[in-house]
């Protein structure tokens, strides 16, 4: 079966890597592969630490995912022969002071309701573990189930296995859709040639809406600011495991990598600006460093904005538009973690080979369709979108 994936993020080139292995031909188009959000990722598989009030369809998503990663990045790192930076020495989660504790009580309890193994520690035993945190640290969650790995590593290495072979990868944006009465049938591209495909897979992240006739989705930029360190020699490793806190009731992260890489993230912004705001620089430096001084020593390697594909219930929005067409996208701020699932199921979908795979409810909860009007449709059936299709 011939397959088109319109998009090179996390989500486009996980969706190929299983595509190839289920035995499909596999064409990607992007004029700037993994260039998105996928660039700016921090790269926290950390399902626990994500628990947030309200988003329980999520969890079951969130830990489907984070069991296929250990096979997931091995199998690629294998393929590709190259490091992911993958790691799994867990994450604590910190409370910048006494007030910030009270936060991360409830957080754990949010944990615990939620089937997650977590242990609330003082702050002298985060320090134990971790000996660059603050003095202030008044206490953390310790989760020892939580992973991180470099998404730009992750996607290189995708990349490089993925676009051997002429005609695998092609550097060009995705016009449109070409339809054939309400079926779609291959992508027209820039340079105004139309490629044919059997079925195409529409993974373009927060842009889905621009290319003419994919579906009109309820997407939200959320705009997120990152920033990569180094620590002086004299200082490194500065982490050991991924730190991520609350400071006067502001996230802030330090994800630390094998290498000696740390990424500072991130903001949080609907403003819609593209650039980097400095005020949004300035205050993860600064709750960074209430919770690790050192990263005032370290060097700012690299500051990247990028949008987050959000979606109106921050789940990801995966299902057949049409006969020929799956979309995937709206992964908000758990496209790393979410790779495997999303991958596979959007892989699964175009292939109809989905059988008893996914956890239970979890076609429902990600079904493109559950924010229309229409009731008739049941999980990932077509319903009438409005498109702007090129036929
Ligand atoms: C600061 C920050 C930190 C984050 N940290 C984490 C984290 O720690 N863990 C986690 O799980 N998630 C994290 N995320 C979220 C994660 O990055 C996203 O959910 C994920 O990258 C989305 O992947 P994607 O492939 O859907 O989109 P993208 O990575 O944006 O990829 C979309 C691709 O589509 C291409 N494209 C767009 N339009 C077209 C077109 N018309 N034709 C062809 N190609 C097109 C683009 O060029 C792009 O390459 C973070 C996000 C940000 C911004």
């Amino acid at each position: 079966m011939r397959v088109i994936v319109v998009g090179a993020g996390i989500i486009g080139l996980s969706t190929a890597w299983y595509l190839r292995r289920l035995g499909a031909e596999v064409t990607i188009i992007d004029p700037f592969p993994a260039l998105g959000a996928s660039h700016a990722a921090a790269g926290m598989i950390a399902p626990a630490a994500e628990v947030v009030w309200g988003q329980t369809p999520l969890y079951p998503l969130m830990q489907a995912s984070a069991q296929m990663y250990p096979e997931f990045a091995a199998e690629v790192a294998s393929a590709a022969e190259a490091g992911l930076g993958f790691s799994d020495v867990g994450t604590l989660v910190c409370a910048g002071d006494r007030a910030d504790l009270q936060a991360l009580r409830e957080l754990r309890e949010a944990q615990s309701q939620s089937g997650f193994d977590t242990e609330l520690i003082t702050g002298s035993a985060a320090r134990a573990v971790e000996p660059s945190l603050s003095p202030a640290v008044a206490g953390a969650v310790h989760i020892s189930g939580d992973r991180s790995i470099d998404p730009r590593r992750v996607c290189a290495a995708l990349l490089s296995v993925l676009s051997t072979g002429s005609g695998s990868l092609i550097r060009q944006r995705a016009a449109g859709l070409v339809r054939v009465g309400e079926a779609t049938v291959g992508v027209e591209i820039n340079d105004g040639r139309r490629l044919e495909a059997d079925q195409v897979i529409l993974c373009a992240g927060s842009t889905n809406n621009t290319i003419h006739g994919a579906p009109q989705l309820p997407l939200r930029e959320v705009w997120g600011d990152v920033l990569r360190l180094r620590a002086p020699a004299e200082a490194t490793p500065l982490l050991t495991r991924t730190i991520r806190g609350l400071v006067n009731g502001r996230s802030v992260y330090l994800v630390p990598r094998p290498d000696g890489e740390i990424v500072l993230g991130a903001s949080s912004r609907e403003d819609g600006r593209s650039g980097t705001p400095g005020g949004a620089i300035h205050r993860l430096l600064a709750d960074g460093q209430r919770l690790v001084p050192g990263v005032l020593d370290a060097e700012i390697t690299d500051i990247t904005t990028r949008a987050r594909p959000g979606s109106p219930d921050d789940l990801p929005m995966i299902g057949r538009i049409d006969s020929g067409c799956i979309v995937s996208t709206g992964y908000f701020r758990h496209g790393i973690l979410l790779a495997p699932f999303g991958g596979r199921l959007g892989a699964e979908l175009a292939l109809g080979t989905v059988s008893d795979w996914p956890p239970d409810g979890s076609l429902e909860s990600v079904s493109p369709h559950r924010f229309t009007t229409e009731t008739t449709a049941g999980p990932n059936h077509a319903t009438a979108y409005s498109t702007r299709s090129i036929s």
